[in-house]
């Protein structure tokens, strides 16, 4: 079993299969483009999968396939295929932004994966095209709808808090949760690491908001800002007649949830506040070959160059087991932890999120 200094159990591994992707999010590549890993330098599929069998036999039970985009990675159905058949693994799920899903639905639901999540920050296809710089929302909206038709046991939606994010979407969310068995998560965003701020750049209207929601205790925040996503969540969902808080855990992450009467779904919110990191059980692996421990930190340890040079595998177990030691307690000190001198209080990320997977 993994466990880190502060008697986290790790059983979680965030899978980021390529840097690669089809849409250019605002918030999580920068406008001038990404310069993309060396084809080289990224994990082949053979060793993944040696760095999945590893990381399982050291603990981690539960993988979310993502990326970059994973389902623009060649042969990924197959590589999903394989690491399902690796005897401790017992959940596999993915998170897409849904633009190809619909090609790769069935194979998913025959697999089975336990859950899909889908990017998908408004309802409007027009703003749609803006956030993701020229995606086409139809195939996403058709991919959920199909996700939900076929059995796939988890559908959430991620819809990330960008200035674009109207009453209208919120509604159009709130409502989706009432007849569809679907789990709505608004996330706050987070800033990448030389993130140029630039006029393309959504600007996060949410930042410290969320983080002021009291944990399983619904409780709206006052706001200075004009528009306050929170507090316009609640008041939608206030005149949509009554909701209650969820007790029961729904997937892996800090999410808390939120129910209205008899809906099928639920409505969740992803906080970016270090109390939460007291709940952390993940790291993540890098799409050129990396451990990581936290977003928020930039330290590694390289498994790709462990394989590559046919290290022993139980002692790169090992090595994993004391590398996840040095987990810190929160994101405030991983921000601290590298000491590169970036302000803790920003929580910049030390990467964009196209590399380390979301
Ligand atoms: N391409 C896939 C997708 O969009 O779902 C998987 C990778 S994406 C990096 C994983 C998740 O990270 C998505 O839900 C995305 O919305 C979220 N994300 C990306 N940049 C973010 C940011 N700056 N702040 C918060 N969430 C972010
Ligand atoms: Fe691509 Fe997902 Fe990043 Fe959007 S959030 S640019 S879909 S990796």
């Amino acid at each position: 079993m993994l466990i880190d200094s502060f008697n986290r159990k790790i059983d979680y591994l965030r899978l980021s299969v390529t840097d690669r992707c089809n849409l250019r999010c605002t918030y999580c590549m920068p406008s001038g483009g990404i310069k993309l890993i060396d084809r080289k330098e990224m994990l082949t599929f053979e060793e993944i999968l040696k760095a999945a069998g590893i990381l399982s036999e050291t603990g981690i039970r539960k993988i979310r396939i993502t990326g970059g985009e994973p389902l623009v990675r060649d042969g990924i159905i197959d590589l999903i295929k394989q690491i399902k058949k690796i005897e401790k693994i017992t959940d596999i799920s993915i998170t897409t932004n849904g633009i190809l899903l619909n090609e790769y639905l069935d194979e998913l639901y025959k697999m089975p994966v336990k859950g899909i999540n889908i990017s998908l920050d408004t309802l409007d296809r027009q703003k749609y095209k803006e956030i993701t710089r020229g995606g086409e929302i139809n195939q996403v909206l058709s991919a959920i709808s199909n996700s939900i038709n076929i059995g796939i046991k988890s559908v959430k939606i991620n819809v990330v808090i960008t200035n674009l994010l109207d009453e209208k979407d919120i509604a159009g969310f709130a409502e989706m949760t009432l007849d569809k068995p679907v789990h709505v998560r608004f996330i706050e965003m987070m800033q990448p690491a030389g993130g140029d701020g630039s006029s393309e750049t959504i600007e996060c209207s949410s930042t410290g908001v969320i983080s002021n929601l009291e944990f399983n205790n619904l409780k709206p925040v006052s706001s200075s800002q004009d528009f306050n996503p929170v507090d316009t969540i609640f008041s939608v969902m206030k005149k949509m007649g009554g909701y209650h808080a969820v007790n029961d855990k729904i997937g892996n992450g800090p999410a808390l949830y939120y129910k209205f009467k008899q809906a099928r779904g639920s409505i969740g919110f992803i906080i970016n506040d270090k109390q939460y990191c007291s709940y952390c059980n993940r790291i993540r692996l890098t799409p050129y070959g990396t451990i990581r421990f936290c977003l928020f930190s930039d330290e590694e340890y390289d498994i790709k160059k462990k394989i590559r040079d046919n290290y022993c595998p139980a002692d790169i177990k090992a090595e994993i087991a004391e590398f996840v030691k040095a987990k810190p307690e929160n994101r405030e000190d991983s921000c601290r932890y590298d000491n590169k001198g970036k302000s803790p209080i920003n929580f910049k990320l030390k990467d964009f999120m196209n590399r380390i997977g979301g």
